[in-house]
């Protein structure tokens, strides 16, 4: 990689940052394509959010992926925001755009795009969505505009129902949420398609852990974990077993970034370059291919 004069810098702000696969992935794609970008990591704390923002427009920095704890907070320091991001009230990639900061979030995208690649078709089809967090709102707001039914399960309940609320008022009564509790997986899990784990439960140092108890996994069903550290968690493992189509969270990682990616570059993301730069990366003893 070669700096010069004219290298646009894209970058990632976050507290925690050291562990993050972003710069790894997107240096990987602008090598690839040979395009004059570099992409760094950036410690900001919750507390220094704004001076962060205002060296981004002062710096001319081109564009930023957000992480844990900004996602919400970096809505008021941006000149605009998309539509789909405005109603999630969370942005996770930030364009400057002729000096104007515009903010996205790539999170539901990214994961709907995952599906895609996996052969899933979601029209017509019952999501059963664990989780309520962040990521499960993205991939709730985006996937609403195509599956017929959506079931949330969260260990907070008030979390799912405020969620499902949230979506009935955009995409009507399709929507439902209850306790993730053992009985609740079991009855929503026998007339589901797709089951999308978007709890952290299974994330390192809790790995071995699964939400769903391995009998109810079934051939005819698409799973989906998010959580990519490890890449091979227990459901992801279980599932495999059951014979059902499976999707890991680094498939969903990197299609989210290829999103960011193209909006940055206009190029299209080189995804197996992006993907295979990450599989390096990762810690191959918790990464069981
Ligand atoms: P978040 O906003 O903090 O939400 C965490 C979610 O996990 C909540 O629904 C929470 O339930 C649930 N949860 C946490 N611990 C649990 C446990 N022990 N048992 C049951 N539920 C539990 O976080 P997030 O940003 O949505 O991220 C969630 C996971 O997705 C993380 O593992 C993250 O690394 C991963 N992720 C992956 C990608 C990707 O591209 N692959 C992108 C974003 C996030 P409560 O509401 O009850 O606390």
């Amino acid at each position: 990689m070669q700096i010069s004069g004219k290298t646009k810098v894209c970058g990632i702000i976050g507290d925690p940052i050291e562990h993050t696969l972003s710069p790894v992935i997107h240096n990987a794609g602008f090598s690839h394509l040979k395009l004059d970008f570099v992409y760094v990591p950036f410690t900001v704390k919750a507390h220094d959010l704004k001076e962060a923002m205002n060296a981004f427009n002062g710096l001319g920095i081109h564009g930023l992926n957000v992480t844990m704890p900004h996602k919400t907070a970096v809505l008021d320091f941006l000149t605009e925001t998309d539509p789909p991001a405005r109603s999630l009230g969370a942005v996770n990639t930030i364009l400057n755009h002729d000096g104007k900061s515009v903010g996205f979030n790539t999170d539901g995208v990214g994961a709907i795009n995952a599906l895609r690649a996996g052969g899933v078709d979601l029209k017509g089809k019952k999501l059963l969505l664990l989780g309520a967090g962040g990521a499960a709102r993205a991939i709730a707001f985006c996937a609403a505009q195509e599956v017929e039914k959506i079931t949330i399960l969260n260990r907070t309940a008030d979390k799912a129902e405020k969620l499902a609320k949230d979506l009935q008022m955009r995409f009507g009564s399709r929507i439902k949420a209850d306790s993730l509790l053992p009985s609740a997986i079991s009855r929503e899990l026998k007339d589901a398609d797709l089951l999308v784990n978007a709890t952290s439960m299974g994330m390192h140092p809790c790995a071995g852990r699964s939400p769903v108890d391995a009998k109810l996994l079934r051939s005819d069903l698409c799973v989906m974990d998010i959580v990519y550290d490890p890449v091979e968690t227990k459901l992801v493992s279980d599932a495999k077993s059951a014979g059902a189509n499976v999707l890991n969270g680094l498939e969903m990682l990197v299609n989210q970034a290829a999103v960011s990616f193209e909006i940055w570059t206009n190029q299209r993301a080189p995804i197996t370059i992006m993907k295979e730069a990450a599989l390096r990366k990762l810690d191959p003893k918790r990464c069981i291919l």
